[in-house]
């Protein structure tokens, strides 16, 4: 369904759906080893869309559901959160290794960092999402006995509105550096709610500030092939239409934007961020336009990169020959030493 200027939705219909979708994708990258995300299957059981779930838990295998050959698809988008996840979760760590104690995840979804991740202990995480979504999470959580490993709070508003009032009031200060997030977002937001998000962040952020941003489907080709990748989806029992939701037209480059409003960018495409998981991407760095865009004083060098990579190959080869039972868990050793090895410079 074509979006409207105040729609909502729960985590089985419309943009909520989407969030269901990655964390399917998250849940089945942590049965790969790849990530270790604990409640990303449990909280799309929870929510169940079943064609989601049993992707999830390893029941849908790609042959079944993707095109072949096709650039999109389950299994390309779990991929993409294999890296995606990899390099939040490092530069979320990077941030608070540097001294930052406040960090906001826009759009937060099914994401459990506030439950996964180690923050020190005076940190405090703001997660904003429509109400239905933000509640639904913190309840399905707190009912498996899950607990914040952080001072987690949940600011449920339409990031179309006033968020930064709301932020304010769960408690953000805007004199301390803040380590921004906006994961699988923009693409959701109309060009000029955008460029009042970036904005808005700016305003809000103290010197030293870090923004990870995921700039996605902002190319007409990328909407269609997103749209051949749906149908089959949908032939396979995928009821919630998420082919739809994005608004086109014009809009500004992020990290041009946040270039003269101060902040100091780099770009890493995702194709690039792709082939260190899997040797399907090699040649299909140019197809896709997406970007990962980062941070206030601080960027990624090639060189660590290329350490990235290969760690994530030989993690990816070693996980492969394990027990499925071991593997499902996550906690392979040379997943763990692979998470350990990924390293991203700050000047
Ligand atoms: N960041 C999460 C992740 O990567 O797992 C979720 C990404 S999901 C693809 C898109 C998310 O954006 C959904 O959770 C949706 O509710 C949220 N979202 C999109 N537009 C929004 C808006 N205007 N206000 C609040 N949340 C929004």
């Amino acid at each position: 369904m074509a979006r409207t200027e105040n729609d909502t939705w729960d985590l089985a219909t419309s943009v909520g759906a989407t969030a269901t979708m990655v964390a399917a994708g998250r849940g089945r990258a942590t049965q790969a080893g790849l990530i270790d995300d604990p409640f990303a299957e449990p909280l799309v059981r929870a929510v169940g869309v079943d064609f989601f779930t049993r992707w999830a838990n390893g029941e849908l295998s790609a042959d079944e559901v993707d095109i072949p050959g096709h650039p999109w698809g389950m299994q390309p988008m779990t991929d993409l959160m294999a890296v995606r996840t990899r390099l939040i979760d490092q530069f979320i760590t990077d941030a608070t290794a540097s001294g930052i104690r406040q960090a906001v995840i826009l759009a937060s979804g099914l994401d459990a960092r506030g439950y996964r991740l180690s923050w020190p202990a005076d940190t405090v995480v703001f997660e904003i999402d429509q109400r239905q979504v933000t509640d639904f999470k913190t309840a399905t959580l707190a009912a498996a006995g899950a607990e914040p490993t952080v001072d987690l709070r949940a600011v449920p508003i339409d990031l179309r509105d006033d968020w930064p009032a709301a932020l304010r009031q769960a408690g953000f200060d805007a004199h301390r550096p803040t380590v921004w997030v906006a994961e699988g977002l923009l693409a959701f937001l109309p060009p000029e709610a955008q460029d009042r998000l970036l904005d808005n962040i700016t305003e809000l952020s103290a010197e030293g500030s870090r923004l990870v941003a995921e700039i996605f489907l902002s190319a007409t080709e990328s909407l269609e092939v997103m749209h051949t990748a749906a149908q089959k989806w949908y032939e396979h029992g995928l009821d919630a239409r998420i082919d739809d939701l994005w608004y086109g037209g014009e809009r500004h480059d992020v990290a041009t934007y946040l270039d003269e409003r101060g902040w100091q960018t780099t770009r890493r495409r995702s194709g690039q961020l792709l082939a260190v998981v899997s040797y399907r991407y090699r040649y299909e760095t140019t197809a896709r336009p997406k970007t990962i865009t980062a941070p206030r004083n601080s960027a990624c060098t090639s060189r660590q990169l290329a350490c990235t990579a290969r760690s994530l190959r030989r993690a990816r080869r070693r996980v492969c020959n394990r027990p499925r039972e071991d593997v499902r868990r996550g906690r392979t050793r040379a997943a763990r030493a692979a998470r350990r090895s990924v390293r991203w410079a700050t000047r």
